[in-house]
């Protein structure tokens, strides 16, 4: 079957496509030069990946999956979540998003907080199925390590007891990552239902 991933990112299509069972061709946005990027409107994760995700099969006629991923802090009710990419701005880098969520949580104790990756898949039919995968830990009260993005050097997985995603390889942080984690739960359906 030939499936497509809502991203027009073609280094995450080549490490997704590794994964996959030999019957699956597995497109991506940027094979198709009539896609334009859908701007992701919604407040939600679950919201902007069906969004990406209803676009791209209604553009295409291809089944097509798309994921969101946001920092999800307790003590900030969930910021900056669906906000993570500009949560210092619409410009902003990860090192100044960083920099704001440390002064944000600088008066709190309490520094649980979790990276959650949604997928959502429209299969052959137009149906829509929703997958997550979740990462738990804290965060640091400063950067530490140079591997990885975003916001890696702040966040210590509760597998750790100080040592940042920033410090970990790309293969240990695939082992546990959140977005791995919703990877597997969709794969694990295709397999199952082969829809
Ligand atoms: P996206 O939905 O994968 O584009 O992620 C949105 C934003 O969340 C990124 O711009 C990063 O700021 C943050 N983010 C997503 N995944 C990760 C991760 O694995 N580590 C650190 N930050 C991440």
């Amino acid at each position: 079957m030939e499936l497509l991933f809502g991203s027009f990112n073609r280094h995450k299509a080549d490490e997704i496509r590794l994964l996959l069972s030999p019957g699956i061709v597995l497109r991506c946005c940027a094979d198709y030069p009539e896609l334009a990027p859908v701007e992701e409107t919604e407040d939600t994760l679950e919201g902007n990946a069906l969004l990406k995700a209803q676009a791209y099969y209604q553009a295409t006629g291809l089944p097509c999956f798309a994921d969101d991923t946001g920092l999800e802090v307790e003590a900030l009710q969930g910021a900056p979540g669906v906000f993570s990419a500009r949560y210092a701005g619409e410009d902003s880098n990860a090192a100044a998003n960083m920099q704001k969520l440390l002064r944000e949580l600088a008066p709190h104790a309490n520094r649980k907080a979790q990276f959650r990756t949604v997928i959502a898949y429209i299969d052959t039919l137009g149906d829509a199925h929703l997958f997550d995968g979740v990462l738990e830990g804290k965060i640091a009260h400063k950067p530490a390590g140079t591997a990885g993005f975003g916001y890696d050097p702040i966040f210590i997985p509760d597998t750790e007891s100080t040592r940042t995603l920033a410090q970990h390889t790309a293969a240990q942080k695939n082992a546990i990552s959140h977005r791995a984690r919703a990877l597997q739960a969709f794969l694990q359906f295709l397999t199952g239902s082969h829809a």
